[in-house]
């Protein structure tokens, strides 16, 4: 025990030292806040944290000098920090999961479909594919369109004729090449020899592009599926593909009608003579001789020859 103090200023001196360099070494280490009496008959949460091995080291700012400073207390009152008690855990919020894309719309592979030996069997399933392609919304020309355009003509016939897409005309009458460019179409075809009706006509989308603008990419694209099945179904045994739209949608070519027409090309097994569309000789009146150039070497395969002029 300490001895008495003679004079009670010295005792109070050596009170508020002692005081001063407590609060000292609480803010040495950090320490906030009043320490709170353990409580002894709880458990604690978390193990008691390691007290300090070692005395707090002497602070620069005491104005006390060292001796006259009572040693910290020992007791656990100070030396244990007072317990946290963690909030409880939050609640897992579930993780997003992003809506599974929908499924693309599978352009019908040609030999999915039941073969047709028959031509009723194969008329058949040509009517079926039009009233597919007359819901169809694969893409935006369904938008804007009076009805599609599947094809005019005999299906079982041995000469096809594929354009680029309907027009004005072709979209209010739901028939391909029914406008002026249709009729001069006509001409060229009974010029081969044939009668209304007897050759198949069809286009390389169903649906009118608007403001009669060429088909896009993706539209071609979308709608390709529908032709190949329509001209497997057709099975004809030539086709002539009018204008740089339609070989390039029936080959996947960029090449230009130019560079292309008068040559053969194959699509699917089938020959294809592309040549100019009928749209551009109405402009372009000089062209027809080539497009009858081009004319004669299919009708040289199938061994047609020209009407006899009355
Ligand atoms: S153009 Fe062809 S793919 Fe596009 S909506 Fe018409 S039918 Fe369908």
């Amino acid at each position: 025990m300490d001895e008495p103090h003679a004079d009670p200023r010295d005792e109070l001196f050596e009170i508020a030292t002692s005081v001063r360099a407590l609060v000292e070494w609480y803010d040495s280490t950090g320490a906030w806040g009043l320490p709170l009496a353990p409580a002894r008959d709880v458990e604690p949460a978390y193990p008691a944290a390691e007290p300090h091995a070692a005395p707090p080291p002497p602070n620069p700012r005491a104005a006390a000098p060292a001796a006259d400073r009572r040693p910290v207390p020992s007791d656990s009152t100070f030396a244990q920090p007072a317990q946290f008690t963690p909030p409880p855990e939050r609640a897992q919020v579930p993780q997003y999961v992003p809506p599974a894309p929908p499924a693309e719309r599978p352009q019908r592979p040609a030999a999915a479909r039941p073969e047709a030996r028959t031509p009723e069997a194969r008329i058949e399933q040509l009517r079926v594919l039009a009233s597919e392609v007359a819901s169809c919304t694969r893409c935006r020309l369904a938008e804007r369109r009076t009805q599609t355009v599947f094809a005019r003509g005999n299906p079982l016939s041995e000469l096809c004729f594929v354009g680029e897409g309907p027009g004005v005309e072709e979209d209010l009458a739901g028939e391909p090449f029914v406008g002026p460019a249709g009729q001069l179409l006509d001409k060229m075809i009974a010029a081969m020899g044939y009668r209304p009706g007897e050759v198949y006509i069809c286009n390389i989308v169903k649906c009118r592009p608007p403001e009669n603008r060429k088909p896009q990419p993706d539209e071609m694209e979308a709608c390709k599926g529908y032709l190949a099945s329509q001209l497997e179904l057709a099975r004809p045994r030539y086709i002539v593909a009018l204008g740089a739209t339609a070989i390039q949608g029936l080959l996947g070519t960029t090449e230009g009608i130019t560079k292309l027409r008068g040559k053969w090309k194959m699509y699917r097994g089938t020959p294809v003579m592309p040549t100019f569309h009928p749209a551009y000789l109405l402009r372009q009146p000089s062209a027809k001789r080539e497009v009858w150039t081009d004319l004669q070497e299919v009708m040289a395969r199938l061994g047609k020859k020209p009407p006899a002029r009355g």
